[in-house]
């Protein structure tokens, strides 16, 4: 990697009347009264003066300071970085998909169309549900979509008393914003120890305002919630529906489906489970699935079998009379569609056996690496986890090294830190998910980097309480990033 390029911008490299193009002087040039004269510059735009090669190399370096998990191990728990294989990518550029257009009549989409409803299949099966709408665009646009969903079914049966939302105090950040953006009001149930729900704290809070549970299995500390029976039959009694944050799924695949445990409602995020990249906060994907009975609340488009030119094809139906208790649109066309491509073709590839191969491996690299660092870092769960776990920073606290700078040395020796200070349970959680794509030999290195990081806080804990030393920019001032946001050099 070029240094000398780092935190630099283009227009620091910007030289007066240096030039990166030549046009012929003569001939295509307009002339000035050809252009209207309200169009005209009053003065010269404040673009940087670079030469071709400076261009290229600038941006060549640019790209590669970043960080994604092509370059890297990224195990950032909660957010199951796996690896996303480039069949996907193939399958999703496929002209064949790429140069459909959205208005095109669907007798001339037939293709397309059958892959969207092998998806919607398939979740189906995977999730144990009855139907999945494929329209949402993200986990927490799926959690708005399911509470949407439950909100229409109480509506729908007269009982407008149900408006609050019950939500662990572990679960992630987007259960209650969800609630709140569905105009539901959030209340919190309290864990046990051993970070599950309490069953007994939660029993209180049941009755008649009830609209929805949100649970996530395992929950965001890694723990397989094994009294999902007892809850989903205590929620159910008091006339409420349980939602299942399918965001942590991935361990569970092919082997325990949510429709099973007696959830009625869930998402899957796309882009954790079924390897679509997440793309810098970009294009994901969060489905949303019903059990039987809750089918005709869910949103449209969906893609349906119908018999097209008298033979047996698809079609779109939308919000019809047939279906007049449906949410209606939830996003533009069909959801993204390129996303939901790379999933089908992540399903297929693997297929039913190694669909099932994905949760046991995760499982078992987690306990691995849990396992192997147990002595150094404080383990407040101490239990067989699933796919992810929870340190609550290092086990020596005396040296005062904290999650934070353990976090920010990782990044000094080309591993992306897990997840700092999530869940909020614990004063320095240090969350890891290293997923189920990564060999023994990285697994190793990241937990030779951990111990030897153990090692710094004891004997030179400036080192890392200093760190990063090694990346582009050192420590930026996060408050100040997000309150005071500096998103131009100066202005155009
Ligand atoms: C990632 C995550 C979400 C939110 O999903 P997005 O796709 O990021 O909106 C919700 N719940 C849990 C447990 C998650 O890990």
């Amino acid at each position: 990697m070029n240094r000398k390029y780092y935190g630099k911008v283009i227009f620091e490299l910007s030289r007066p009347g240096r030039v990166g193009y030549s046009l012929p002087k003569n001939g295509c040039e307009y002339k000035l009264d050809e252009i209207p004269s309200d169009l005209l510059r009053v003065k010269k735009p404040n673009l940087p003066e670079v030469d071709e090669p400076s261009v290229v190399r600038h941006y060549n370096n640019m790209s590669t300071n970043n960080f994604g998990v092509d370059t890297g191990f990224y195990p950032l728990g909660s957010c199951t970085m796996k690896y996303n294989p480039k069949i996907n990518e193939e399958m999703a550029s496929l002209p064949a998909f790429t140069s459909l257009h959205p208005f095109q009549s669907s007798d001339t989409v037939q293709g397309a169309l059958e892959a969207y409803y092998k998806l919607q299949s398939m979740l189906s099966e995977i999730g144990g549900m009855a139907e999945f709408t494929l329209n949402p665009y993200a986990g927490a646009h799926g959690e708005l979509t399911g509470l949407m969903v439950i909100r229409a079914y109480h509506e729908s049966r007269g009982d407008m008393k149900r408006t609050k939302v019950i939500v662990p105090d572990s679960a992630h950040g987007t259960n209650p914003a969800s609630a709140a953006v569905a105009g539901l009001k959030v209340v919190e149930v309290k864990s046990l120890p051993d970070g599950t729900v309490d069953v007994e704290a939660l029993k209180p809070l049941l009755d008649d305002t009830v609209a929805a549970v949100m649970m996530t299995n395992p929950n965001t500390v890694g723990i397989f919630e094994h009294n999902i029976p007892t809850i989903a039959t205590l929620v159910h009694d008091c006339g409420a529906l349980l939602y299942y944050d399918g965001a942590n799924l991935n361990p569970m695949l092919g082997v325990a489906r949510p429709g099973d445990m007696g959830f009625d409602v869930m998402h899957i995020n796309l882009h954790k489970t079924f390897s679509t990249p997440h793309g810098g906060g970009g294009p994901g994907a969060g489905p949303v699935g019903v059990r039987a009975g809750l089918e005709e609340f869910l949103p449209n488009p969906r893609v349906v079998k119908c018999k097209v030119n008298e033979e047996d094809g698809f079609a779109l139906e939308y919000k019809t009379e047939k279906r007049a208790k449906s949410l209606g649109r939830v996003s533009s066309w069909l959801g993204n569609f390129a996303v939901e491509l790379r999933a089908l073709a992540y399903i297929l590839s693997l297929g039913c056996d190694g669909l099932r191969m994905a949760g046991p491996l995760a499982t078992l690299n987690a306990n691995y690496v849990k396992e192997s660092l147990r002595d150094l870092y404080a383990l407040p769960i101490d239990r067989v986890c699933k796919h992810e776990f929870v340190f609550d920073g290092l086990a020596d606290k005396s040296t005062g090294v904290t999650t934070l700078n353990v976090a920010k040395r990782l990044l000094d020796n080309g591993f992306h830190a897990p997840t700092i200070y999530f869940p909020l349970l614990f004063h320095e959680s240090l969350m890891i998910e290293p997923t189920e794509t990564e060999s023994k030999e990285t697994l190793d290195e990241f937990i030779g980097v951990m111990r030897e990081i153990a090692r710094e806080a004891k004997e030179t804990p400036d080192v890392v309480k200093n760190a990063p030393l090694l990346t582009p920019i050192r420590k930026p001032d996060d408050t100040a990033a997000a309150l005071n946001p500096v998103v131009t050099f100066f202005e155009l």
